[in-house]
């Protein structure tokens, strides 16, 4: 037996809607600009730039209900609400029409960010890790076991009460079963992989004492405070 001499931080377990049932993460797999209106408010053309991808470390997430530090190096940390879908079973190629059944639930989920050290980043064409995968940048409600996407359910956003950002979850560029066939050519998706789907308009930063709640219809609320 070898004798382990360096070991990570133990991964979180993060809560569920089933009795006793816990998640743990394996990365977050972010989708860029997937709602027009957001696309548009960030100077990009929707028409002509498809969705893409970047990453943030599984170890950045943190449950709903916590009150985290404002992070250090920006002073403007910006919202991002999200629809978070978490993979069940992964696997290579997945056609859309099989995408869903790779989905173990969903969630609420806040892509918290550093748009100042965004902006920088995309002036100077350097990578976006900095600005996205930072300590506590993901805040994630409760997941929901199932991959029932149906129905004309909204996303909204409020920073102390204050509605930020709303948008039917129909107004995505790129619908879930599409995003998760689409990734799954690119890498092979493992079970733990949590997806967040993009964000629509109204994008803003939270100050330090504010509280921010994502809202998804029919989903328990992703909630931060920031210290
Ligand atoms: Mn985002």
């Amino acid at each position: 037996m070898t004798r382990i001499a360096v070991q990570p931080p133990a991964p979180s377990t993060f809560p569920t809607d089933q009795p006793e049932t816990g998640v743990r993460l394996h990365r977050v797999i972010c989708v860029g600009r997937n709602y027009a209106d957001h696309a548009r408010e960030m100077g990009n053309d929707p028409d002509r730039e498809p969705p893409f991808f970047f990453l943030k470390p599984a170890g950045a997430v943190v449950p709903s209900g916590r009150t985290i530090p404002y992070p250090p190096a920006t002073d403007d940390l910006h919202h991002e609400a999200e629809l978070a879908v978490l993979i069940g079973t992964g696997g290579a190629d997945i056609a859309p029409e099989r995408a869903l059944a790779h989905v173990w639930g969903q969630a609420a989920a806040n892509d918290l960010t550093r748009r100042d050290l965004q902006a920088r980043a995309k002036q100077m064409r350097r990578p976006w890790d900095m600005a996205k995968g930072f300590d506590n940048s993901a805040v994630l409600g409760t997941l929901h076991n199932g991959a029932d996407l149906d129905g004309d359910r909204s996303i909204r956003c409020r920073v102390d009460g204050a509605l930020r950002q709303e948008a039917p979850l129909s107004a995505m560029i790129w619908p879930v079963a599409e995003i998760i066939a689409h990734l799954s050519r690119l890498l092979t998706l493992q079970p733990g992989d949590l997806i967040l789907t993009g964000t629509p308009a109204g994008v803003g930063p939270i100050a330090r004492g504010q509280t921010c709640t994502v809202e998804i219809d029919g989903l328990t609320p992703a909630t931060v405070t920031l210290d």
